[in-house]
């Protein structure tokens, strides 16, 4: 059966996003298709308005509200420690240490995982920015940097490569602890689980 060309690009479009196969794609197309044009118009006005209303900190990489500062609350609060990093893929692993107040350091979204095939992992990565902010932190001795990659195939290479980027730097580099059971994401742990991650970290 032949959809119309604004389903199909959508579908498109929908598919691109993690967690959504081709089947899901189209239901959600056609769901938009059912759904009231006021609505259709905030969704597209939103996603319009990224660009203009959106930055990201220029220290970890989160996404944040543009208003005048170039840093997240986080990056410029005074009660955290600048001087431990803890590395994640991205937001919503940060969302998760924040739920459950587990960590009071700052943090750096990498974006993703690399696969051993990546071009130019470091770029993707955001790890030049990463490297340059250790290597320009006051006091290095006492830096630690964290890496909260998943505990997948994927995950554990993007850790590798991003310790044997910052090896140079001799700071402490710690991964968390194998509380994380093997493919399990960040995303999905509970607080408990998370606890003894962070607290096994080696
Ligand atoms: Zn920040």
């Amino acid at each position: 059966m032949a959809h119309p060309k604004h389903i199909q690009r959508t579908t498109e479009l929908l598919g691109q996003l993690p967690g959504i196969g081709p089947r899901q794609a189209l239901r959600l197309s056609y769901v938009l298709a059912e759904k009231n044009i006021i609505w259709r118009k905030e969704l597209a006005q939103l996603l319009e308005s990224f660009d203009a209303q959106l930055s990201r900190c220029e220290l970890c990489f989160r996404v944040m509200e543009q208003r005048g500062s170039s840093y997240c609350d986080i990056c410029s609060s005074p009660s955290r420690a600048k001087d431990s990093i803890l590395v994640v893929e991205k937001e919503s692993d940060v969302e998760q240490f924040e739920t459950y107040q587990q960590f009071q350091g700052t943090y750096h979204v990498t974006g993703g995982t690399i696969s051993p095939l990546e071009k130019n992992p470091g770029e993707k990565l955001r790890l030049r920015a990463l490297f340059e902010r250790v290597k320009t932190y006051p006091a290095r001795s006492t830096m630690e940097v964290i890496i909260a990659t998943s505990n997948t195939l994927e995950g554990n290479q993007t850790a590798a490569y991003i310790e044997r980027i910052l090896q140079p730097l001799q700071i402490k580099i710690t991964r968390l602890g194998r509380g994380l059971s093997t493919g399990a994401e960040i995303e999905y742990a509970d607080p408990l689980t998370l606890e003894q991650a962070l607290k096994n970290r080696k």
